[in-house]
């Protein structure tokens, strides 16, 4: 037995996963490797929108909007998406990265309305779909597509 580096739970040995000699359990290896994968993404957009690789200042920021505000690496490069591609800002190389927390709760909202208005359509489709079934069989499904009509409007779209 082993205790992962990351959760500290304790694991048999063999299914456990080594990073630079330190121990971790299969999920916290698989979310340590995304946010490996995150982080590149991230330095490759930064390079992408400045043409220069992240400097200091902008590394630093990156840790501090990870660690301090607790943002993803994933979110920090969509809300540099969001402040390049739909707001169509000119970024700074001297202020790095320093409008993300402008835009932060900006790219959640506009991602949340996206999701919602796709899911919108989605319902309206099966919706649409069950009309025509409904056509060919009325009373036996009547009561079925009122259940499924009930059971979209439960779901929420959780963050
Ligand atoms: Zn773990």
């Amino acid at each position: 037995m082993k205790k992962c580096n990351n959760c500290d739970r304790l694991y048999e040995t063999e299914g456990m996963n080594k990073i630079s000699n330190k121990y971790y359990c299969e999920a916290c290896y698989v979310h340590l490797e995304n946010q490996k994968l995150e982080l590149q993404a991230l330095r490759n957009y930064i390079k992408y929108v400045f043409k220069y690789q992240p400097n200091k200042m902008i590394n630093n920021q990156i840790e501090k909007y990870n660690k301090e505000n607790g943002w993803s690496y994933k979110n920090i490069r969509l809300t540099l998406e969001y402040i390049v591609v739909i707001k169509e800002m000119e970024m700074q190389y001297k202020f790095g990265i320093g409008l993300v927390p402008y835009y932060y709760d900006d790219m959640i909202n506009f991602h949340k309305e996206r999701i919602r208005k796709s899911k919108e359509m989605e319902d309206a489709k099966k919706k649409s779909k069950h009309v025509t079934i409904n056509k060919k069989r009325d009373n036996t499904h009547k009561f079925n597509k009122g259940r499924m009509v009930n059971i979209d409007d439960l779901e929420e779209d959780d963050e």
